[in-house]
């Protein structure tokens, strides 16, 4: 029993997947870099997904940043808090 590649397509770059094992299930993908790719990618959409849930330094507010290191919800939070540094150690200075 022959099996057939029609309609099989790689699930990553939709092209023919040319090579079909003797037994065992059909591949989604075309090969090993479409594979990697595809579950790379994913790890990448999970992580984005964690990293999106931040709360602002400076209001306490929860924030989704797209950066890891953004500490504030805005630049105005980020700049008041700057401010109230500066000003306590002046003042421990004075
Ligand atoms: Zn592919
Ligand atoms: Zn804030």
């Amino acid at each position: 029993m022959v099996r057939s590649v029609e309609n099989r397509a790689c699930a990553h770059c939709a092209g023919p997947i040319a090579r079909v094992p003797v037994r065992g299930p059909l591949p989604t993908y075309c090969g090993s870099a479409c594979r990697w790719a595809a579950g790379h990618k994913r790890d990448s959409d999970r992580r984005r997904g964690e990293r999106s849930a931040l709360t602002c330094e400076g209001c306490g507010a929860g924030f989704s940043g797209g950066k890891r290191k953004n500490r504030f919800c805005s630049p105005g939070c980020c700049q008041r808090r700057r401010r109230k540094v500066s000003q306590f150690v002046s003042d421990g200075e004075a």
